[in-house]
This record gives structure tokens, C-alpha cells and sequence, in this order.
């Protein structure tokens, strides 16, 4: 029960001439004012905007009046111009703030255009990202970082920020203070795949996000206002994410800005897998051309020579049979089964190429002694090697259980290649008891291994020479280290270039499923 309160509520004007018509009227405001009489005679006008009363102007005395018409219609004026003004004024406001929210609109469209055509332009993601950071500060963000996961990429941290220096520092914090993992943050994000929307980041959450006092004082002299971090989540992984963090220019997140965030993730996401999609197809083709490029050669030399045993020996059958004797045909076709063995040999490989790459490899183990085997081995490369240079040496015997065809296979593949690098000079098998391992040694002394080639020998289709003296398919030491990994063994090189190579292959003596199942009593009886 106010003037004012009534004034507003009906928007009609109301005049109160004397203390006495107002302790008649509003008997509460006339005892609340008690003794003190200014203001108790009062006229008091509606702010009127279309109709509705958004405010009253009140007019005071302290003496007595009467109402007086034209006065009366003066102070209606008044205050009918001042509720024009102040409508005005809202008016204003209201399209001001419609502008900007326009504004801000159309700079987040342009943001999210920016991005999808860098993104889509890219097909390298690495600088593609960091420039994906750069083009969301100060736009969006004041801070935007990306983390990769380590099996998509070992990157550091990308970081954007206006000022480099400050960009600089950020990398000396990480450094100082690595990430962790905990239940914020971007780690966090990275496991789950959940984005995390933090409006207000408070003192509180500083103090408890600090490791020490520096750290705090760092994350304070940031100014956080809002974090949001989102999933790089494509085709049903989490790829990396994208903290986006505003400080010092006064941007706050919410809802509307998390929603945009996440549209640009899934786009970023989308944009790196098909970068890695097209870099492994491109391997993968690149791979399998120069596979069959070698392939085709290597398959072609054994058979021009065989074409060659055949003719000659066809000619000699038809136009001098008297040529034919035992000796020469026993030549002959000793070299025809030489090629012919090739043929098989690199056929084999080829095949077994496609059951590798198509998954894993079955062993039959079988009771085997390795000296026997790899005395065979020596003895069927003997003339491949030209006489004596071949030399078996170690232990009588190493019992163990292995799988026959794959280990003399390993032994096969070491054997050529000692023979094919090793420059025509003296080549040394051993084997050897190593208790419950075996141990097998192949070393020759031809044109040996660069150190940075040592380790990449071993992959699939790796080549350390294209020297054409030394045709291969780079596969027989993927080969043998397959089989050696499957055997639950390991396989090394150790060389230096023009001083041979040292191939050493260990083996457990049991079968990894042998081994399974001692484990297995072992574990019953205890
Ligand atoms: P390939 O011999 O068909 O190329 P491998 O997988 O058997 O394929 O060998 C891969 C590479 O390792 C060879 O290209 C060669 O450069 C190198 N290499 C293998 N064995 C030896 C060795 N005993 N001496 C020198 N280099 C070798």
C-alpha cells in the first residue's frame, strides 16, 4: 500500500494534498513516516509505454497544495515524455544487444566455415591442427590446445595463444607440470569421450587444481573464466581433444558455445581419420607396387635361366645326341632342379606372405634336434654357396620342440642371405644349449648392415640395398621373425657395414602351448 505501488499498478495519477489525506489513505505510510513531513503531500504520475505503467514519477512538498488543473496536466506531460524516453532508451538496448548477438553469430559461422575449409583442404593432420588452434584464438577461445593420443600421433601438445611469449611459457609449465590423470581434464576427456563444459572456473577449483604454490600462482595469473574440452571422436574412437579456454578477453562459455566446440571436434575428428585412412592406403599401395615390382623380377631370373637349361638341353636332343652323355645331361638338369628350387623357394614366400599378412601362424611343434636341422640346412646350401665355405659348428645337440617346416625355414632365409651378402667369404653356423633355450648363430663376413637399417631389415618389404647384384623381395627376415616371435623366441643382428653380419636366434626349447600348460599344472599343484 504505496502511492507509487498504485500509480503503477492501475496507470492511472494519484494526489495526496495534506498529511491528513494521506494518514486518510494509506494510514500505514502516514504512522511509518512518523513526525517526519516532508514528502507527505505528493502527486505521483504514471510512466506509461503503450498502455502499461513500467515506472512511476513522483512529485513532493512539504507545505499543503490544492490540485491545480493546468499543473496537474504539466506533470502528466512530463512524465508521458519521460516514459517515451526511457521506452527509447530500452528499445535501443534491446537491438543493441540483438546486433551483437548477431555479430557473434555470424563470427561463429565464419569460425566454423574457416575451420571446415582448412580442415577439409588438409590431408596431413599434423599442421592442419595446429593451424585449426590458431584460427580459434582470439575468435573463440583465448587459449586452444589439442592433445592427439599416442596411437594416432606422438605429438606434443599443439598451443594457441595471441601472444607467442605466452605460448613459449605454456610449453616450460607442461614441462614442469605434465598432465595427469585425473578426473578433469583433458586425459580425462580422452579416455571417456565426454566433453567437459566448466562456465565459471572459480578460485576454489584453482587451489585444488594447484600441485604447489608456483602452480597456483600460474594458474591464477591466467584469469580462466571458462573451460570447455571436447572429444576428437570419430568412427567410435577418441582420436584427441580440444580444450578451448577463455581468460583474459571476457568470453564465457555455455551451452551454445559448447555445442559449437563439439561440431568442430566431430569435424576436426572426421577430417584426421581420413588423413590416416588416405596415408595408409598410400603405404599400403606404395608397398604392394614395389612388391610386385621385385616380385616380377626376382620370379624372372630363376626361370630365363631355366628357359636357358631347357633349350639347350631340347637343341642337344634334337641336333647332337651325341653330346648327350650322362655327365652333360647330369649337369644339365642338376642346373634346371637348381632353378626350379628358386622357383619353389620364392613361391613359397609369396604364399607365405599372404597367410602371414591374412593373421596368425599355426605351429605344429614337433620333438626336433636343431644341430640335425641345421646341418641339413647347410648341407642343402652347400653348392648354392660354392663348396666348403659353409661351416656347422656349436654343440652335438640341442633337443627341442619346435615347428619343423618354420624354424628350418628361419634357418633357410638366414643361410641365403649370408650367402647373397657374403661377398663369397667363409660363413659360420653354430648352435648351442643355452639350458631351457637354444641358441642359433649365423654369421658371415660380407658387406654387413648400416646401424640405422639394423631394426627396419625386419618389416615387410624392407630392403637395405637396391643394389641389383642383390635382387630380393625384403621379406625372408619378416619371414623368420614372425616365426621366431610365434616360437615365442627373439631374433638379432649385429654388424657394421663391410664387416659382415651376426644373426643370432633364440629359442625357448618348449612350445609357447607346451609351456601354457606346465604353467597351468604348475599353478594347479601349488
Ligand atoms: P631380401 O634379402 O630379399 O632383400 P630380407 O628380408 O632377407 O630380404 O633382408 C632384408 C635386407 O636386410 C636385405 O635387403 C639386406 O639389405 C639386409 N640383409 C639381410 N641379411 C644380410 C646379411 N647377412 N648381410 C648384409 N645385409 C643383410
Amino acid at each position: 500500500p504505496l502511492p507509487i505501488a498504485d500509480v503503477i499498478r492501475a496507470g492511472s495519477p494519484v494526489f495526496i494534498g495534506s498529511r491528513e489525506a494521506l494518514a486518510a489513505r494509506y494510514p500505514e505510510v502516514y504512522r511509518a513516516a512518523a513526525g517526519n513531513h516532508y514528502g507527505a503531500v505528493s502527486a505521483v504520475m504514471p510512466l506509461l509505454v503503450e498502455g502499461r505503467a513500467i515506472g512511476a514519477l513522483a512529485f513532493s512538498w512539504d507545505q499543503p497544495r490544492e490540485i491545480d488543473e493546468e499543473a496537474h496536466l504539466y506533470r502528466l506531460l512530463l512524465a508521458q515524455h519521460c516514459a517515451q524516453a526511457l521506452a527509447r532508451a530500452q528499445l535501443f538496448e534491446t537491438e543493441r544487444r540483438a546486433r551483437e548477438e548477431a555479430e557473434r553469430l555470424r563470427e561463429r559461422a565464419a569460425f566454423l566455415a574457416d575451420a571446415s575449409a582448412l580442415l577439409a583442404a588438409s590431408t596431413e593432420f599434423g599442421p592442419t591442427l595446429e593451424s585449426l588452434a590458431r584460427l580459434a584464438v582470439p575468435r573463440f577461445a583465448d587459449w586452444c590446445t589439442i592433445d592427439l593420443a599416442a596411437e594416432v600421433a606422438t605429438l606434443p601438445t599443439m598451443v594457441a595463444h595471441a601472444d607467442p611469449a605466452k605460448v613459449a611459457l605454456a610449453a616450460e609449465w607442461s614441462r614442469r607440470y605434465p598432465p595427469r590423470d585425473e578426473p578433469s581434464g583433458p586425459r580425462h576427456v580422452l579416455r571417456t569421450g565426454r566433453s567437459q563444459l566448466y562456465p565459471l572456473i572459480s578460485d576454489e577449483m584453482l587451489v585444488r587444481e594447484a600441485r604447489d604454490a608456483d602452480h597456483l600462482q600460474i594458474l591464477r595469473d591466467l584469469h580462466m573464466r571458462s573451460v570447455m574440452i571436447v572429444p576428437l571422436n570419430a568412427r567410435g574412437r577418441t582420436l584427441g581433444v580440444i580444450t578451448f579456454i577463455a581468460a583474459e578477453s571476457g568470453m564465457h562459455y555455455g551451452g551454445e558455445e559448447l555445442a559449437v566446440a563439439e561440431d568442430l571436434a566431430d569435424r576436426a575428428a572426421l577430417a584426421i581419420d581420413n588423413a590416416r585412412l588416405l596415408a595408409e592406403a598410400r603405404q599400403a599401395a606404395q608397398a604392394r607396387d614395389d612388391f610386385l615390382t621385385t616380385a616380377s623380377h626376382e620370379l624372372r631370373n630363376p626361370l630365363n635361366a631355366l628357359q636357358l637349361v631347357l633349350l639347350s638341353l631340347h637343341r642337344g636332343a634334337l641336333h647332337r645326341p651325341e653330346q648327350c652323355t650322362p655327365a652333360w645331361l647330369d649337369d644339365k638338369l642338376g642346373k634346371a632342379e637348381t632353378q626350379l628350387d628358386r622357383l619353389i623357394e620364392l613361391v613359397e614366400k609369396l604364399l607365405d606372405v599372404s597367410r602371414l599378412s591374412g593373421g596368425g601362424l599355426p605351429l605344429a611343434p614337433e620333438p626336433l634336434d636343431l644341430v640335425e636341422l641345421a646341418r641339413q640346412a647347410v648341407e642343402r646350401h652347400r653348392h648354392q654357396a660354392g663348396g666348403e665355405q659353409l661351416r656347422l659348428g656349436g654343440d652335438a645337440e640341442v633337443r627341442g620342440e619346435w615347428d619343423r617346416v618354420r624354424l628350418d625355414q628361419v634357418i633357410a632365409n638366414l643361410l641365403t642371405n649370408a650367402i647373397k651378402y657374403g661377398e663369397g667369404q667363409p660363413i659360420d653356423v653354430e648352435v648351442r644349449d643355452r639350458g631351457d633355450r637354444a641358441l642359433l648363430v649365423v654369421q658371415d663376413r660380407g658387406i654387413g648392415i648400416a646401424p640405422e637399417l639394423q631394426e627396419r631389415i625386419f618389416e615387410r618389404f624392407a630392403r637395405g640395398t637396391s643394389e641389383r647384384r642383390f635382387a630380393g623381395f625384403g621379406l625372408g627376415l619378416w619371414i623368420a621373425r614372425r616365426a621366431v616371435d610365434a616360437f615365442g623366441g627373439r631374433i638379432s643382428v649385429e654388424s657394421s657395414p663391410g664387416a659382415g653380419a651376426r644373426f643370432e636366434v633364440e629359442l625357448p626349447k618348449q612350445s609357447p602351448a607346451s609351456r601354457q600348460d606346465a604353467e597351468g599344472e604348475g599353478r594347479g599343484g601349488g
